[in-house]
């Protein structure tokens, strides 16, 4: 194989392919017990190094240490391996995690062994690496359908994949202390898993966590083509603390503002006070429809009723991100093939002027409508929103040339980041996809660099095997094979 393809391929087993890549030699260092390895970083490097390389690859290496380069930015990191001597360099304890990530992905067990020796080859090369984006986030659902394990799988594979935000959306599956009507009683998760693995993330893996509760509409916590309703189906009395039809929490309710104060409050709070809430706010259809509601502009009620929550976050040290879609007016033609979701009726043209600017906008475009624009897909609706002083995060979904071109806005406009929605839809095939897309994209590589198919699996087998998972249905990125039947064709 010469040079060039040798690069190729080595470049190809990694997810984000690194932004250089420099093949030096052909000998091999040998990751192994008494390895040298030169640790150049901050205060705790090498102890975060010792860490890793035990839980890697089970190893004691001989490590000397030094200063990094003050070249090197805030998650970036450099690899130089040599037959003798690996250097890891990096400024922050967060780049000299992805800089092992990079080394685990790269990393071949010793050939001509039945099993593995306790000795890694990588070959002499030199990586000098860093992300884009500082901000590069995944919004992941928890559907009473969805177990614990897949999303923990997920979540974990998210970091391995350079991911450093997880926005999680439980969908009635949280079990709440302050209001357990708030979650399907027989489908409650553990608290003292998520508790764990919310711990992990944050002190193991550098990957903030953000709770969303949806305080606008989407009040049923269900998908609206099901007609379920988490609170409504188990508690039919609560009916007024929302709005009749049972979509929109009641704004006017003082009975509806404690509940939700509760349960933001406990959600921030177990995920251990991160520095983001999600609000949700998106797809508020019939906000302000009832006899009291009525009473006010319906702007005025969304405004307060954002400030109120903004208010009660940043006392508590975080800020709010919100979808953008109800701050824009879908007769507007400027936001034409673009996303925007309120109604003329609801006269929320105005609003976003009165909503703070540390609130941060989550601007979702999925593309589905961008075959009808002439010439380009120039996003303004997000653009609007940086224009207009908001921190503003590119929110793309299943199309991955979406993926692609939202993750160079954000970049080009120096956007505060990309947050790569999933929904219902994110396993199998199209999940792999998704996944090293919006990885690749957030860590600025262009052109839609290729990944090998393989790369992913053996990735996802890292993760499966990091969890100590067993069981037939945890391992893959579906449950199944073959979509199980209890009878074949009867015709
Ligand atoms: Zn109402």
């Amino acid at each position: 194989m010469d040079r060039d393809q040798l690069t190729r391929m080595f470049k190809e087993q990694l997810i984000p392919q690194p932004q250089s890549f420099e093949l030096k030699g052909d000998s091999l260092f040998k990751l192994a017990n008494g390895c040298a390895i030169q640790i150049n970083g901050p205060k705790d490097a090498q102890t975060e190094a010792v860490r890793l390389l035990a839980k890697y690859w089970g190893i004691n290496a001989s490590i000397a240490v030094g200063d990094c380069a003050t070249t090197i930015p805030s998650e970036g990191y450099c690899l130089d391996a040599t037959a003798d001597r690996l250097l890891v360099e990096a400024s922050t304890i967060s780049g000299m995690r992805h800089a092992f990530r990079t080394l685990r992905m790269m990393a071949e067990p010793e050939r001509g062994k039945g099993c593995i020796s306790g000795t890694w080859n990588l070959p002499e090369m030199k990586i000098e690496d860093a992300p884009a984006l500082s901000f590069r986030g995944l919004h992941l659902c928890v559907f009473p359908e969805t177990r614990f394990n897949d999303v923990a799988k997920k979540i974990r594979f998210a970091a391995y994949l350079k991911f450093n935000v997880v926005v999680i959306e439980f969908w009635g599956t949280f079990p709440f202390q302050s209001h357990p009507e708030l979650c399907w009683s027989e489908l409650s998760g553990s608290r003292e898993d998520w508790a764990k693995l919310i711990r992990e993330m944050r002190e193991e893996e550098g990957v903030t966590l953000v709770p969303q509760f949806n305080v606008l509409g989407h009040a049923p916590n269900s998908r609206s083509c099901t007609c379920q309703h988490v609170v409504l189906n188990q508690h039919p009395e609560m009916e007024p603390l929302f709005e009749p039809d049972g979509w929109c929490w009641c704004l006017t309710n003082p009975h509806t503002m404690k509940l939700l104060d509760e349960a933001v409050t406990e959600l921030h709070e177990f995920f251990g006070r991160p520095p983001y809430f999600h609000i949700g706010c998106d797809e508020a259809d019939s906000v302000g429809l009832c006899s009291e509601c009525r009473k006010h502009p319906v702007a005025e009620l969304i405004s307060n009723h954002i400030r109120h929550f903004r208010d009660l976050f940043a006392a508590r040290g975080a800020r709010i991100m919100m979808w953008h879609d109800m701050l824009l007016n879908r007769s507007d033609k400027r936001w034409e093939n673009y996303t925007a979701m309120a109604h003329d009726y609801q006269h929320l043209e105005d609003m976003v002027k009165t909503i703070p600017q540390d609130v941060i906008i989550a601007a979702w475009e999925y593309g589905y409508n961008f075959h009808r624009i002439q010439g380009d897909v120039t996003y303004p609706t997000t653009m609007f929103f940086k224009e207009n002083g908001f921190d503003t995060l590119a929110c793309p979904w299943r199309k991955l040339d979406v993926i692609r071109s939202s993750a160079a806005l954000a970049q080009k406009e120096n956007l505060f980041g990309l947050l790569e929605t999933t929904w219902h839809i994110f396993y199998g095939p199209e999940m792999k996809g998704m996944f090293a897309t919006t990885a690749q994209a957030a860590w600025g590589v262009g052109g839609g660099a290729s990944f090998g198919q393989t790369t992913f699996d053996r990735a996802w087998r890292t993760i499966v095997k990091d969890m100590g998972l067993k069981d037939y249905n945890d391992l893959g990125v579906s449950d199944f094979q073959v979509i199980p039947k209890t009878y074949g064709s009867l015709g």
